[in-house]
């Protein structure tokens, strides 16, 4: 008998190496020196999910009548609450029936996304630096990524002028996500009004990544795509309650928009998955039709980080802008280094864990990315430790 042999796909074989491995490698290396690590690499919230959130859950999990399959597009409501926070947060009128659907966290809506749309050699129109998932998953449908810089010079937004005829014209989906991660910038309306138009113009739908619109500070709340005039028409926007309620874990968020393009999505998901644990849509429910007295915490708690780090890092010396949402620092390198030897010198050096920016895409390089999931007293000690090394860092 010959040996046998686990032969992956294409699809596996060419994906890009995973972005936190090699920094996973290095701050074990430190780790062993006895070095107390901050870690400002992952995007995931420190804080616990709000009590009452968890006490619905508890409940809910208790009623028989939620062990059973869930419906796939999401329990009615659930999807009214959504309906509901849209109307209150946006003013925007959905319905619950056709235009929203239950997603399993918005990454599995966004995976699942580019197989109800994209055909052999189709492409997809992808921000960099950006969420690696949308070009991973477009690629995975068979699809090719035609990728749109964010650029310092056009504040972190596609310039759609610069997309080749020949390649709008074979696109089928536009990705777009304010407030963005990485950058931390947020959308104007004549943005997403260019984005529509592109879209009518070359039959291009948009999918809206709306994960961080409810992280924002000094008071300026981040505009939905769907309330631009024509965005229903052509788009969708997929949210989740993961940053919202700090509940990264439960993995429940929504697709909402065009019925068409939400029905299509449906269809694939229903092949796929079976729904959401229904405890979990009447935990979410709670979220989103309670107090949203726990958001406004949250944005204190952050907004107060992100002056400790911000103010600290313009007195060691970086140009650094404030983000006005997301949790997010996008920091422009010292000169002299690249992305990749700044995160090694900051972890090295000071033990502080941050994510080099071309690991979300060239347009990346130059860049790292620190996230604010430590509390201020933790962000003062980092600040602290880059003063210790200012004269190294600015040779
Ligand atoms: N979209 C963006 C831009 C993200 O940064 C993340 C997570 O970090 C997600 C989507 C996925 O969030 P979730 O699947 O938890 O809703």
């Amino acid at each position: 008998m010959g040996k046998f042999v686990v032969e992956p796909s294409k699809r596996i074989k060419t994906l890009p190496p995973y972005l936190f491995a090699k920094i996973d490698e290095m701050k074990e290396e430190v780790k062993k020196r006895g070095v107390d690590i901050i870690d400002l690499g992952v995007g995931d919230p420190d804080l616990p999910t709000p009590k009452h959130i968890i006490e619905r859950l508890k409940k809910a999990a208790e009623d028989p009548a939620n062990h059973k399959y869930p419906s796939y597009v999401g329990m009615l409501s659930f999807r009214q609450a959504v309906a509901d926070f849209y109307k209150k947060r946006f003013n925007v009128s959905l319905n619950p029936e056709s235009e929203i659907i239950s997603l399993i966290g918005s990454k599995e809506g966004i995976a699942h996304f580019p197989y109800a749309f994209i055909d052999e050699g189709d492409y997809a129109l992808v921000p960099e630096p950006g969420y690696p998932v949308y070009a991973i998953a477009t690629r995975f449908a068979g699809g090719e990524v035609y990728y749109m810089p964010l650029l310092e010079k056009n504040n972190f937004l596609p310039d759609l002028d610069t997309i080749p005829e020949d390649i709008a014209k074979k696109a089928k989906i536009m990705f777009i996500n304010y407030p963005n991660n990485p950058t931390g910038a947020v959308a104007t309306k004549e943005f997403f009004e260019k984005a529509i138009e592109f879209a009518n113009k070359y039959n291009v739908i948009i999918l809206h990544d709306a994960a961080y619109t409810e992280m924002y500070y000094d008071g300026q709340a981040p505009l939905s795509f769907l309330e631009i005039d024509g965005a229903m028409e052509v788009g969708v926007e997929l949210h989740s309650l993961s940053k919202t309620y700090n509940m990264t874990g439960w993995r429940i968020g929504w697709a909402a928009g065009n019925a068409e393009i939400v029905g299509a999505l449906g269809k694939i998901k229903t092949n796929i998955d079976s729904g959401a644990f229904q405890a979990i849509q009447e935990a979410a429910i709670e979220a989103l039709s309670s107090s949203q007295q726990c958001v406004k915490d949250m944005q204190k708690i952050y907004q107060e980080r992100r002056d400790v780090l911000i103010n600290g890092l313009k007195e060691v010396g970086f140009n650094v802008n404030s983000p006005v949402a997301t949790f997010y620092v996008w920091i422009k390198v010292p000169e002299g280094y690249t992305s990749a030897d700044f995160t090694a010198l900051l972890l090295s050096e000071t033990g502080i864990v941050t994510t080099p920016g071309n690991g979300f895409g060239p347009s990346g390089e130059g860049y790292i990315r620190m996230a604010l999931t430590v509390d201020k007293h933790r962000l003062n000690e980092a600040v602290n430790r880059i003063k210790d090394i200012k004269e190294k860092i600015f040779k």
